[in-house]
């Protein structure tokens, strides 16, 4: 249906797309200085087009030593995204393992011009290029395995990025079986790297761009959750995590801090803010231990949700963050914590009526004179 374009048009068609998305992940690091990955797929993308010319230099044979830089600075672009999604995760953008890729392509592009020269009889130039493109799906499958392996925010177009780069595998293999076949096919040989280029190329650098904004969303959702103030997820936060808390045998701990106007009136806001955020923090860390949750509810009341604990358990955790509030704090004020203690009975399907039951244990707890626990 199509004619089949020749390997110098396809060629300038990906030559054309990097310089675009250089020039965008130039722009877009211009603007977020601190957005170093930006810079490193900006590198990679202009090293692309660096590598794009020079094969366009070297239509017909390409010596070993131009060879080998060509076919090492392909796969160094590549791991340019790499380093770029690392610096995106973590502070480090290149590590040792890195050195074995380009050293391999390079050398497995020149290794056959040696060999040749040393006597053995050796199909050249394609002995050269079969081994180099070799080197080449070799970079290509690592590359695409080390970005579909990452996890963390930006997931999604990491893996994106990593399959688009690993849709580069057939038309390796392809254009390897095709160098086999001698030079009338040598035109589709270099031609099916280049096709993949024009379907790829824009899937694995737009799968990279989308990963900032896939983090920045995700730090946003998690930041409605919670209360800035303590860490403790937020009254929408508990309601997010309904669904893997409110089960029959659930332990719901209400705490509340005594007087605590009064720690506001003496010691001030500040004080009573530090008080908050230590409370929080110890009783997060006992809930934690125990699978549990720590959410705020308002004010100086907070509820702890253990999904999977026995009533003993639950007295036990209500106990330890009683004792972990009287052991006091450096530079706090001393206060204590008045708790009511409830199970989610079966068949309950919210945590309305628990958490009403909580509270009326809680308000027993302030009527005997607060500093205790009601169950
Ligand atoms: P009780 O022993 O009955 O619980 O008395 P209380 O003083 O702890 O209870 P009350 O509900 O009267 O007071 C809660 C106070 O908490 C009132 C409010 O000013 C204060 N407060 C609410 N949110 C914050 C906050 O984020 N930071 C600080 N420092 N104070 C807060
Ligand atoms: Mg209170």
């Amino acid at each position: 249906m199509f004619p089949l374009p020749d390997v110098s048009t396809v060629r300038l068609c990906s030559l054309l797309l990097s310089i675009a998305f250089t020039a965008v992940f130039l722009v877009l690091w211009r603007g977020r200085g601190e957005d170093d990955h930006l810079l490193h797929w900006a590198l990679s993308s202009a090293l692309y087009t660096a590598v794009l010319l020079g094969f366009q230099l070297f239509t017909d044979t390409l010596p070993p030593w131009p060879g080998s830089l060509l076919f090492a600075s392909l796969v160094g672009s590549n791991l340019l995204l790499i380093s770029g999604a690392r610096v995106f995760e973590g502070p480090r953008p290149f590590a040792a393992w890195m050195l074995l890729p380009l050293l391999g392509c390079a050398l497995a592009y020149s290794a056959p011009f040696w060999l040749a020269a040393w006597g053995l009889p050796l199909p050249m130039p394609q002995a050269g290029r079969i081994c180099g493109t070799l080197g080449l799906l070799a970079g290509v499958c690592l590359v695409g395995w080390v970005l579909l392996r990452g996890g963390g925010a930006g997931w999604r177009g990491r893996r994106i990025a990593g399959l688009a780069m690993l849709g580069y595998v057939p038309g390796y293999v392809v254009a390897i079986l095709l160098e086999f076949d001698g030079a009338a096919r040598l035109n589709a040989a270099a031609l099916l790297p280049m096709l993949s280029d024009q379907l790829l190329l824009a899937v694995l650098y737009l799968g990279l761009l989308s990963m900032p904004g896939e983090r920045a969303q995700q730090t946003l959702r998690e930041a409605a959750l919670r209360d800035p103030l303590t860490g403790a997820w937020n009254r929408a936060g508990l309601e997010a995590q309904r669904p893997g808390l409110v089960m029959a045998g659930a332990a719901l701990i209400l705490i509340d801090i005594d007087h605590f106007k009064s720690i506001n009136d003496r010691h001030g806001h500040a004080a009573g803010d530090a008080v908050l955020a230590s409370l929080a923090a110890r009783a997060a860390a006992l809930a934690a231990e125990q699978g549990g949750w720590l959410a705020r509810l308002g004010g100086d009341e907070f509820v702890a949700v253990l999904p999977h604990a026995s009533a003993e358990e639950g007295q036990l955790l209500a106990r330890r963050m009683r004792g972990a509030v009287a052991a006091g704090g450096p530079g706090l004020p001393p206060y204590t914590v008045s708790l009511g203690l409830t199970m989610v009975a079966p068949g309950e399907a919210g945590l309305e009526h628990a958490m009403a039951r909580a509270d009326d244990r809680l308000y027993q707890a302030k009527a005997l004179g607060r500093d205790q626990l009601a169950l």
